[in-house]
């Protein structure tokens, strides 16, 4: 039986997640869709909130469609910026969050690069708390996106092959994915050279594969990933130069793929480095659909946390 009533207070997490929540907030971003196209983009479900951003890591697509989304349902959103605030003073993490959440904000969207922060500030505060992508470890908000562009272009998610390639270790993005993807009953695909694959990728739930041909082979579906420079302690591979020759997505490897494959990635994109432009702007590429779906899925998630004010668990 489907659910019908969301009771949870936090999004923190995929992993957290039955299918019939990940449902709900699909088919409520579905709802949403439409405030974009009209001419004063604008509904009343929020008037009165406040939502605090808080990023400690930058971001250009996330928190500018947390805001959008925000003000799309007439709340009040304030931006945090970490580079201009008092940590740089030596204030803890947990004592700035405190006296923020002194002013009463209803919600607080946090990306952090330490795993498990949004979970504990889950923990300290009253207020709700939407995990805006934490270390290598979880970008919900990312996968459900995804997933809401998969399900608007094929139909379905349910029994489709998908392979996502590149620095599978130290993407968020990728762990979402898989855990929202084979959730939703898709076969997934991890791929990318043995330094950028974690030890536990089959543990995740996918297969693992180090070449990208046989990767993409019959796929309906290709997530191109970014190498995370800035979570690598170690170097991974040896040149650019090399890592497009062997792991790129280019127009030759494509066309082993699927005839109606549809190419998605999460951005920031590198061109000439896991995708050829070609491939980007080509007619696959779902990409900038993806940012678009991105505005009414958030709007779809704060709706619902919102709702539960009443009803928590
Ligand atoms: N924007 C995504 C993230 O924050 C992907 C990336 O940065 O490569 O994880």
């Amino acid at each position: 039986m489907k659910r019908t009533v969301w009771t949870r207070k936090h999004l923190l997490g995929i992993a957290d997640l039955e299918v019939a929540e990940i449902e709900m907030i699909l088919d409520s971003a579905d709802s949403f869709l439409e405030v974009a196209r009209r001419p004063i983009k604008k509904v009343p479900t929020l008037r009165g909130r406040t939502l605090l951003g808080l990023f400690f890591e930058p971001s250009t697509r996330t928190s500018s469609s947390f805001e959008i989304a925000a003000k799309r349902m007439s709340a009040d959103w304030v931006n945090f910026s970490s580079a201009s605030s008092s940590i740089k003073k030596g204030e803890t993490l947990l004592d700035t969050a405190k006296n923020l959440e002194a002013m009463a904000p209803d919600l607080i969207v946090v990306r952090h690069a330490l795993a498990g922060v949004p979970d504990m500030l889950a923990a300290e505060l009253s207020c709700g708390v939407i995990n805006a992508g934490d270390g290598a470890r979880e970008h919900p908000t990312q996968a459900l996106l995804d997933a809401f562009t998969i399900r608007q272009r094929k139909g379905k998610i349910q029994g489709l092959d998908i392979a996502i390639i590149g620095d599978v270790e130290h993407s968020r993005v990728a762990r979402s994915d898989v855990a929202l993807l084979t959730k939703m009953g898709a076969r997934v695909t991890l791929a990318g050279p043995r330094s950028m694959m974690p030890p536990d990728a089959e543990a995740l739930g996918a297969e693992v594969c180090y070449s990208i041909e046989e990767a993409v082979r019959d796929k309906d579906v290709v997530m191109m990933l970014r190498i995370q420079l800035e979570r690598q302690s170690r170097k991974v591979f040896p040149s650019v130069k090399e890592y497009f020759e062997f792991f790129a997505l280019t127009r030759d490897r494509l066309a082993k793929a699927k005839e109606d494959v549809i190419i998605l990635h999460p951005g920031p994109m590198n061109r000439g480095v896991e995708i050829a432009s070609d491939v980007a702007d080509g007619p696959y590429s779902v990409i900038l659909h993806q940012v678009a779906n991105g505005v009414a899925v958030r709007m779809a998630v704060m709706y619902l946390l919102d709702g539960a004010r009443g009803e928590r668990a």
